[in-house]
């Protein structure tokens, strides 16, 4: 298998907190910089959220475009993917950063439960996200926490609402939602091959899981997502000391399984991305 392994490195989340581990970047100035680290790494799909001066997950505008064009300034042709999440905003306030354009943004299609919460994403509101993905030209990255999310990416696929090839991620190992199972990815994987041939698929392990999602992926011939977000140690007794580490442990994996790690272009290649700005 050679097809190239994207790599997006989902750098800071709404969750993990400083003080979980110091390696979390959280101002603008040090999400920049773990980026630029994990770029040089070979990630070149940058998840973003922000936070606020108290470290509280805000989807404020102003804040994201700081982070875009931080990015952009020292990583040009990395794609840039912003979060429309539940945990950082209600409602279209989700969506309030995507008139900067950034070339991706996360989409969730359905509701499932989280740890703590019910994670709501209602039917006119992924419409609403989705509408405003395709008036900027941003290609959505569909997050898929259950079997029904896979459906109904196809079926907004099939008629328009999501146009273009789907870019489709499977979360797994999130309390309350879709547990780490080998079974349920390899349907996952054959049933969105099924109902979208063109689609491209990743997948993100949350926790302990990481690793081993990062694993499945790979050599199925999926995409990978690794970072702090989802998982901040590199095992039980160790902290992870930054989102490179944890990108070059992805990069380590792919060359066992004889995948070349994307560049920035073929990252846009495959997703039918624009060249970047
Ligand atoms: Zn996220």
């Amino acid at each position: 298998m050679t097809k190239p392994c994207i790599i997006c490195v989902a750098i800071t989340g709404s969750l993990p907190r400083k003080s979980d581990n110091p390696a979390v970047p959280v101002t603008i100035s040090e999400q920049v910089e773990s980026t630029h680290a994990a770029y040089e790494a070979g990630a070149t799909i940058c998840h973003a959220h922000v936070r606020d001066d108290d470290q509280n997950p805000t989807s404020d505008p102003e804040r994201y475009l700081r982070l875009f064009d931080g990015v952009r300034a020292h990583c040009p042709d990395m794609v840039f993917q912003v979060s429309t999440g539940g945990r950082a905003a209600a409602g279209r306030d989700r969506g309030g950063m995507l008139a900067m354009r950034p070339d991706m943004a996360s989409l969730s299609v359905g509701s499932n439960n989280f740890p703590g919460r019910v994670y709501e994403n209602p039917p006119d509101l992924v419409d609403w996200l989705a509408a405003e993905m395709r008036r900027h030209q941003i290609k959505p990255e569909i997050e898929a926490f259950d079997l029904s999310h896979i459906f109904k990416a196809a079926e907004m696929n099939a008629d328009g609402r999501i146009p273009g090839d789907i870019y489709i991620q499977f979360v797994m190992g999130v309390k309350n939602a879709m547990p780490v199972d080998r079974p349920a990815f390899d349907f996952f994987v054959q049933t969105t091959r099924r109902l979208m041939p063109g689609a491209e698929w990743c997948a993100a392990g949350i926790g302990r899981h990481q690793l081993t999602i990062n694993d499945w992926s790979i050599a199925a011939g999926g995409h990978a997502r690794t970072g702090l977000e989802d998982n901040i140690r590199l095992d039980r007794d160790t902290l992870a000391p930054s989102n490179a580490a944890l990108v070059r442990r992805v990069a380590e994996l792919c060359d066992r399984h004889g995948r070349p790690v994307a560049t920035p272009a073929q990252t846009r290649a495959i997703l039918g991305l624009r060249p970047a700005a």
